[in-house]
Parts: C-alpha cells; structure tokens; sequence
C-alpha cells in the first residue's frame, strides 16, 4: 500500500530525469499515484521522450505557467486524460525561470525590471495561476506543492531569483489562506542546491553548493533529488491533513545552523 494510492497527481515542470519534478513523478507513482505531467514549448519533445522512464508512462500535457489559453483549457486536458468525472487531488508546481543572463550571478543592482517581472511571473506569481486553473477539479479538497530555495537570507549569486522565491513564499501562504475553505492545503518543500538544468545555469551556483559541505549536519547529496520528491509527496498524502501555508526544509539542516 502506498500513501497516495487512489490520488490523481499533477506534476507540473518536468524536463530531464534529473528535475525535481521528474524525481516527484516517479516516487509519487511508486506510492500508488496517476500522475500526469506537463512542460512547455520545445522542451515538451524532450519530456515526452524522458516520460518513458518512469515506471508507468504518464500523460505529457503542454502547459506554459504564463499563457492564459493554456491556464483556461487545463481542467478539460486532465479530463480528456483521467475521464469527465476526473477528480485532481494533488498539485505540483516545480517551476522557475529567471534570466542567467541580466538577473543572477552578481546582477542584482543592474537586473531590468523586465526580465524580474518575467522571473517573478514564472516563478510565484504562476502558483496562484495553477491554483486556480486546477481548483475546479479539486471539488474534495487536496494538496497544492511548490518548491522554493529558502527566501528569508540574502544568497551570494542568486539575486533576483531570491526575491521571486520571497513572492513565492508569500504567495503560497495567501492561496493557503484563500484556498484553505475548499480544504485545499498549500505548501513549500525548501531545498537545498540540487545539480538540476535550472540549476545549472546560474552562473557561480557552484558557490552555493559549496556552503553545503561544511555546514549543514546531516551532509547533503546534490544529486539526490529523492529526499525533496519523498517530502513532496508526503506533503500531497493524507499524512499533514492541517497543515498548510507550511515550508518543509529539506536541506540536511543546513538552515538551523548559524556557521
Ligand atoms: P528544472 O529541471 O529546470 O525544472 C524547472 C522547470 O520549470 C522546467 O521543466 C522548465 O521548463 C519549467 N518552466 C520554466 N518556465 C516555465 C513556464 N513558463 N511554464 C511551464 N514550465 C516552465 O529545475 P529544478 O531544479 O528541478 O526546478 C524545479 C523547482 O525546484 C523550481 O521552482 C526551482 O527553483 C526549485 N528548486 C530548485 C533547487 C535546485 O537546487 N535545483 C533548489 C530549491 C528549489 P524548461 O526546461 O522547458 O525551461
């Protein structure tokens, strides 16, 4: 018996096997999960080829976060996959983008507003969006997950990707507020620096990891994404039924630790 069996899962930002999403996917259908997943433009060509490695081939839907058409037509995406009656009852929002170029790596006095609007757009303000697209099919309540990497501390490199995870992390907490009537439950999994593609493209990300070694006290495995996916999908099951606008670290503890 697994903790989602029965659970329709929607895992939204999934490209390699090596994203969080994919490894969130893949232990969500070992605990008994139907989990669709989604990307958007080209990179779809890619995900539906890595699709093929998870123990069950799920549905690869095409969702750009930022296209209202896409947000619109969602609820009848999922139905043309699970049926008319389908029911989601878990949400994934793995997603984010910021410009390497103008926005991270020691940009943060220069950063155009432009390509912050985009970052904060794709990155916080598109959880609210999938919310709601998704909560017509959410009628018995359920689980919407983001991921953020911890907002409340300045990071070397990260610069405005650091204030789109701050919108992130508040914006999580007011959907919790707005969504929490329906008995829908809204929470974050803050991870530490994992060597995924959107990692990879910050320029100096290797600073970051590089704090890890030495500080946080259970040590930290940067190309293990299944810590994050497990605390993901507890956080989707049955077992946190009152907790909400919550952030779970799962970091090896490296945030409760003052050097
Ligand atoms: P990833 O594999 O690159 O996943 C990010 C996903 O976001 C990609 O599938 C990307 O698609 C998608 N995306 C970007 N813009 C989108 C849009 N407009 N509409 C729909 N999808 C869009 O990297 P990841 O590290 O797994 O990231 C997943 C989440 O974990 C992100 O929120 C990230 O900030 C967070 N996180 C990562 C770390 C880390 O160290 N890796 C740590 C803490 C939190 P494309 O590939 O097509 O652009």
């Amino acid at each position: 018996m697994g903790i989602l069996d029965g659970k329709n899962i929607l895992v939204a930002g999934v490209t390699l096997d090596t994203s969080i999403g994919f490894a969130v996917a893949k232990f969500a259908q070992e605990q008994g999960a139907t989990v669709l997943i989604s990307n958007f433009g080209q990179a779809l060509r890619i995900t539906r080829r890595i699709a093929k490695r998870l123990p069950t081939l799920p549905p690869v839907l095409e969702l750009d976060v930022t296209d209202a058409e896409h947000l619109a037509a969602l609820p009848d995406a999922i139905r043309a996959e699970l049926g008319e009656d389908a029911v989601l009852h878990g949400v994934v929002h793995s997603i984010a983008y910021g410009n390497p170029e103008t926005l991270l790596g020691g940009k943060f006095l220069t950063g155009p507003w432009a390509d912050v609007a985009q970052a904060v757009q794709v990155s916080a303000y598109s959880l609210k969006d999938l919310a709601v697209a998704c909560r017509p099919l959410m009628s018995d309540g359920g689980s919407v997950v983001g991921l953020t990497f911890d907002a409340t501390i300045a990071w070397p490199v990260y610069d405005w990707m650091g204030v789109a995870k701050a919108a992130l992390e508040s914006t999580s907490r007011y959907l919790a507020r707005d969504l929490g009537p329906d008995g829908i439950r809204v929470n974050l999994v803050s991870a530490g620096p994992l060597r995924t593609l959107a990692a990879k493209a910050i320029p100096g990300f290797e600073e970051l990891e590089s704090m890890w070694s030495t500080k946080a006290p259970l040590g930290w495995d940067n190309t293990d994404q299944e810590p994050t996916a497990r605390a993901v999908c507890a956080l989707l099951s049955d077992l946190f039924p009152a907790t909400t606008g919550e952030i779970v670290h799962v970091d090896g503890g490296f945030h409760a630790m003052g050097a």
